[in-house]
């Protein structure tokens, strides 16, 4: 993106050999102006023929004060694609919706004998096919919704609407998502009911000029996946800037 006064200049990052100007700060905005985008970051604007949104998801977490310690312990992870294998042998629970989590339990049986469901809502919620999956894949489903998790040195439990602890060696919230898409969505973008962007073989959006790249897609939320999608879409955008030769 090209600066656009003097301010944003003393403001960029360095871009080193390659000569990229970063900027830092949250976007509020993109608005379509002729031939291109503009970003608003609070008072400042930037102006840009195209726009890769590489904005990404949040996951929903569990309210637990030692959050940040248990995670960097390894015993609360989000993305079981990622480090299932890590968990092999161990007691893990999936904690979410009943219907949310079922999939992540069952992805999760692959790695260990060892998974029990956690609903925060009603575990009755799951239908009869729901069970039968469950019980022929050997996952137990806690009888009751957790009302709290509870931690004391290294260990955690859940604790059950009726007061009984269920122990854990390592949690995978279900919970959900924010899809960080509303950049887009608020263009006009299209996306499915999650806010998930849709787009074209080579990750243009809806939204003239305007790409998407990464968890903010609908593909798999993996490095290798955002990565890839970034070089096809910034190969796009290259080819489409016309001619710009030394
Ligand atoms: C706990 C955890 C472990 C994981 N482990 C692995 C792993 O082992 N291997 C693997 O392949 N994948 C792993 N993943 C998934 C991987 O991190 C993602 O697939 C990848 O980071 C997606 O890249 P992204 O650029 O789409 O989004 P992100 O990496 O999430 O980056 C999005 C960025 O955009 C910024 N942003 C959002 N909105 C705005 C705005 N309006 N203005 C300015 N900035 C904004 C955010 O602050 C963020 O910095 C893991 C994910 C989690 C949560």
């Amino acid at each position: 993106m090209p600066f656009q006064d003097r301010s944003d200049r003393d403001r960029v990052g360095h871009g080193g050999s390659y000569r990229t100007v970063l900027q830092e700060g949250e976007v509020d905005a993109l608005e379509s102006v002729p031939g291109g985008l503009r970003a608003r970051i609070g008072s400042r604007h930037i102006a840009a023929r195209k726009v890769i949104l590489a904005t990404g998801i949040v996951d929903d977490k569990p309210a637990l004060p030692s959050l940040q310690e248990f995670i960097y312990a390894g015993k609360i992870r989000f993305c079981p694609i990622c480090d299932g294998f890590e968990v092999q042998g161990k007691s893990v629970a999936v904690l979410g919706p009943v219907k949310h989590a079922i999939k992540k339990a069952l992805f999760l049986r692959t790695y260990t004998r060892d998974v029990t469901l956690l609903a925060v809502d009603e575990p009755a919620n799951l239908d009869a096919g729901e069970q039968r999956a469950l019980r022929d894949a050997g996952i137990s489903v806690a009888p009751e919704p957790v009302i709290d998790l509870q931690t004391e040195g290294e260990n955690l439990w859940a604790v059950l609407s009726g007061g009984a602890r269920v122990g854990i060696d390592v949690l995978y919230p279900a919970m959900g998502a924010k899809v960080r898409s509303e950049l887009a969505i608020q263009l006009g973008a299209r996306g499915n009911e999650d806010g998930c962007l849709y787009v074209d073989e080579k990750q243009r959006t809806s939204i003239q000029h305007l790409y998407a790249v990464g968890d903010v897609t609908l593909e798999l939320d993996q490095l290798s996946v955002a990565i890839g999608q970034a070089a096809i879409a910034a190969t796009d955008v290259h080819n489409s800037l016309g001619e710009n030769y030394r």
